[in-house]
């Protein structure tokens, strides 16, 4: 896949500027975990399904604190957001073996954040072909899992691999 950084563009498009409207501060503060699709809360960061996947199992790693870069978040931030993506990369290779992952995070609307306000970090997983069936005909994506049966898949997953009896 040549632009493998295009997919997720748009994904929540938002207009934010600041903390008070902004639609991932807005989650953070949010009790409903399961509703908002907030899969684990670990201290500095949480974990999120995309409501607006382009692929099965597409998650997104999220600081609480409202940041548009790297350099402004702390260092245990930083480090717990790596963590927290060897977790989901475990729990998404059980549940969906994946042929491989991508992993980024678009700093800046130019290179595709759709949330140029919150930095997060994003976890696709890949399938040989993928691009193809994925591709937007007629404005419609095709999605083959609802995010709702995807939170199910993996929530116990990633408790498990946390080593929480429970949340
Ligand atoms: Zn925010």
């Amino acid at each position: 896949m040549e632009h493998w950084f295009t997919p997720w563009r748009g994904s929540y498009v938002s207009s934010a500027r600041s903390e008070a409207d902004c639609i991932l501060c807005s989650i953070s503060r949010s009790r409903s975990d399961r509703e908002n699709l907030v899969l684990l809360r670990a201290a500095e960061n949480y974990i999120l399904v995309n409501r607006f996947p382009y692929n099965n199992g597409h998650l997104m790693i999220v600081p609480y604190r409202h940041c548009a870069f790297l350099e402004e978040l702390e260092p245990t931030a930083r480090g717990e957001m790596i963590e927290l993506a060897a977790l989901c990369e475990k729990a998404l290779r059980s549940a969906y073996r994946p042929e491989g992952l991508n992993l980024g995070i678009n700093l800046g609307r130019i290179a595709g954040a759709g949330i140029d306000e919150h930095l997060h970090l994003h976890i696709l997983p890949r399938w040989s072909g993928d691009t193809n069936f994925m591709t937007v005909v007629g404005g419609t994506r095709i999605i083959p899992e609802e995010t709702g049966a995807t939170y199910e898949r993996l929530e116990p997953l990633l408790r498990e691999g946390r080593g929480d009896a429970k949340k």
